[in-house]
């Protein structure tokens, strides 16, 4: 039997993540890390190294789908795994990631802080017995903000976890999208340095370089 490594663990880190977030909404700034660290390893080389053996998210979806068998292992449709369907999801999330500064800097600037939870970017949760004193209302801002895009995210994996396969959600996940697009970049950099290909690692289904 593969031993495990503690790398095989990081699905406690996201659900931990969640769990702390719905106690105290400031801890959703720690969502910076799952946002950050993959761009990091890919611009640095790593490739799809986050993906293939860090997502804590993606190792989630893997356990509750394989191992808890709550996955119907339908094949997903062919248009989420469309390039227009992939950038298309990616400009639209980072839209909504645009606004989500935006409101921030109004809060900075002044305008009230709204304690809401947007989840699927409609649905509007009132959040008021969040303790948020602690830090400048901006900030507080930003992490209702962040968490309400880190629910939505989970929720879509969710959904798409349960009716196709486990990793649905990373066919068109916007870090795995843009992940793999500094992937490709570096590639086409390197091939046209050296004449070679790039190591970008490999990975599942889902995850490896499409
Ligand atoms: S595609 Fe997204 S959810 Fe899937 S492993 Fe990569 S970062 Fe995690």
């Amino acid at each position: 039997m593969k031993r495990k490594k503690w790398s095989d663990y990081l699905w406690l880190v996201e659900l931990t993540y969640l769990c702390l977030g719905m106690f105290n909404i400031l801890f959703a700034w720690l969502g910076m890390i799952f946002f950050t660290l993959p761009l990091a390893i890919a611009v640095f080389g790593g490739g799809k190294a986050y993906c293939n053996r860090y997502c804590g998210r993606g190792q989630l979806l893997d356990l509750l789908g394989e191992k808890l068998h709550l996955s119907r292992h339908r094949v997903p449709p062919a248009f989420l795994r469309s390039k227009w369907f992939r950038y298309g999801f990616l400009l639209f999330f980072m839209t909504m990631f645009g606004l989500m500064l935006r409101n921030t800097y109004l809060v900075f600037a002044g305008a009230p802080l709204k304690k809401v939870i947007t989840l699927l970017w409609v649905f509007k949760l009132p959040w008021q017995w969040a303790q948020v004193d602690l830090v400048a209302p901006w900030a507080a801002q930003f992490a209702f903000g962040f968490f309400s895009v880190m629910l939505t995210s989970t929720m879509l994996g969710l959904v798409t976890m349960l009716l196709f396969r486990p990793r649905t959600w990373c066919v068109y996940c916007p870090m795995g999208t843009m992940t793999q697009g500094i992937c490709q970049l570096r590639n086409g950099k390197e091939m046209s340095q050296h004449g070679g290909t790039c190591k970008t690692g490999s990975g599942t289904s889902e995850t490896a370089c499409k």
